[in-house]
């Protein structure tokens, strides 16, 4: 919180106009109830309301959590009323989060008890100077109050995202194949159980095949991938999967009550053919995951973009709590395309390959190197001035420009020149802002002729 706003806060709890929050206290007793159901009466038809509200259990919590907060609302008296009163709305936006209640939704809700509040207002017996002042006030207050929970949410948001993000750095993509390749060998034993049951069983109840869902593999799509896996749309595929496989084996079931007829074989069949697929989209998932999950692409080892804004965000903080800056040199094969054209895409996988091999020894241990598109670069060089940054690259793109790309085959080696941008952090916090400085360099390197380097905004622009 501000200081700006812990200031008026003590205006309005501590001031002479405190009088006036006495006759809201008063005039809400008795009804604050009345609003309170009026809230959830309107909020219950909000269409982002249902998983909050929708339970009877979690209504009637939520009922006497906002009926102590709607007591609470006007009551401190003392700064140590009113610290406390700050830590109340702070805890109340982080169970926000942790709840995950839409943002929006708070805000209709104020809207609720703002208008109730005001209205119960004009019911009470009192000058229009005072009314006004009132009305004003209960406003300030609540404007407070929202500002107080969201700054709480959307800290505990970002902390939220930052611990998910470092479990999925902890987890090595070579655990998580591991955890695919379990799963997939319990699903097929799952199966073979199941299928074996319903042989057995003449008159199987499907209630005794315990679904998919509720088995170990069930669990761990619900509980672990969520957490584990990037791609988001994992789990929702699986999770579907899931319910396939478990509707077939209900209907094999009501196949096998008939007896073990042809229709019955291709009940098992189609449960069967369900069971495969879920088996290969693991294997499949498994195969991205060595790649994209260690964060290296597969051609030429170097990071891929997946950590970028990790890094770029971490290098920012750093140049700014220490003003050591970075730079960022954006690297981009000339007519790269032409090469493909003549020699073809194996020729191209082989200089890209060739080239990171080339590059990596010239930037320094503590440097990073993404690849970043196709045929582009990404070096984050640290401790940096704008001469070093550009001597770096002059060294890159000279490296380069002399050396022999062997494409293979009995064709001779080829020539291969690179363009290069660079931006010197500018102590701006957003980092997307540095990248986009040394696109912008590099789109000047290419049109001054490219097999060169530019330096963003410094107007020392090296000519080769
Ligand atoms: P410029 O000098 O303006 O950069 O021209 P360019 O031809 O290098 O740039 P352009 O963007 O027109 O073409 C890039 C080409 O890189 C097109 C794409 O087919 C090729 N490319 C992208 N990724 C790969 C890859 O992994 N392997 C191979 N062999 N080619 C790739
Ligand atoms: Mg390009
Ligand atoms: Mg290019």
């Amino acid at each position: 919180m501000t200081a700006i706003d812990q200031t008026r806060l003590e205006e309005i709890f501590l001031g002479e106009d405190v009088h006036l929050l006495d006759k809201v206290i008063e005039a809400l007793k008795p009804e604050t109830s009345n609003i309170v159901n009026i809230f959830y009466s309107e909020l219950i038809g909000h269409p982002d309301a249902g998983n909050f509200l929708d339970s009877e259990i979690v209504a009637e919590r939520l009922t006497l959590s906002l009926c102590d907060w709607l007591k609470n609302l006007f009551l401190p008296r003392s700064e140590e009323d009113l610290e406390q009163f700050v830590a109340f709305q702070h805890d109340v936006g982080q169970i926000h989060a942790r709840i995950n209640v839409p943002m929006h939704l708070v805000v209709d809700g104020m809207r609720v008890i703002r208008r109730e509040l005001c209205g119960l207002m004009m019911t009470v017996k009192m000058d229009q100077t005072d009314l006004v002042k009132t009305v004003l006030l209960i406003n300030e207050v609540l404007d407070h109050v929202l500002s107080l929970m969201n700054q709480s949410y959307i800290d505990d948001l970002i902390l939220h995202e930052r611990n998910i993000h470092s479990l999925k750095m902890q987890v090595s993509p070579y655990n998580l194949a591991m955890e695919c390749e379990k799963q997939r060998s319990f699903l097929f034993n799952w199966a073979l159980q199941v299928t074996l049951n319903l042989f057995e069983n003449e008159a199987p109840n499907t209630g005794r095949l315990s679904t998919l869902l509720r088995t170990e593999f069930g669990l761990w799509v619900s509980h672990k991938t969520p957490l584990l896996f990037t791609d988001q749309d994992f789990t929702t595929r699986l999770e579907q999967r899931l319910k396939q496989i478990d509707d077939a084996v209900v209907a094999a079931a009501k196949r096998r009550k008939k007896g073990l007829d042809p229709k019955f074989y291709a009940a098992l069949h189609a449960l069967n053919e369900q069971v495969s697929r879920t088996a290969w989209s693991l294997s499949e998932t498994m195969e991205h995951i060595l790649e994209l999950e260690s964060g290296r692409d597969a051609l030429t080892r170097l990071f891929n973009r997946r950590f970028l804004p990790t890094v770029m965000r971490h290098e920012t903080e750093l140049s700014v709590k220490h003003n050591i800056r970075f730079g960022i040199l954006l690297i981009d094969i000339d007519h790269f395309k032409k090469i493909n054209d003549s020699h073809g895409h194996d020729a191209g996988d082989a200089v890209l390959e060739q080239l990171s091999e080339t590059v990596v020894p010239i930037v320094r241990a503590n440097d990073y190197l993404f690849r970043y598109g196709g045929e582009e670069f990404l070096a984050i060089v640290g401790d940096v001035t704008s001469e070093t940054a550009l001597h770096l690259a002059e060294k890159m793109r000279t490296v380069i420009e002399t050396k022999d790309f062997d494409i293979g085959g009995d064709s001779p080696p080829i020539k291969v020149t690179v363009s290069i941008g660079i931006a010197i952090h500018d102590g701006h916090l957003d980092y997307q802002r540095t990248i986009t400085r040394a696109d912008g360099a590099l789109y000047g390197a290419k049109n001054g002729g490219r097999n060169r380097c530019v330096l963003a905004n410094g107007g020392s622009t090296q000519v080769a």
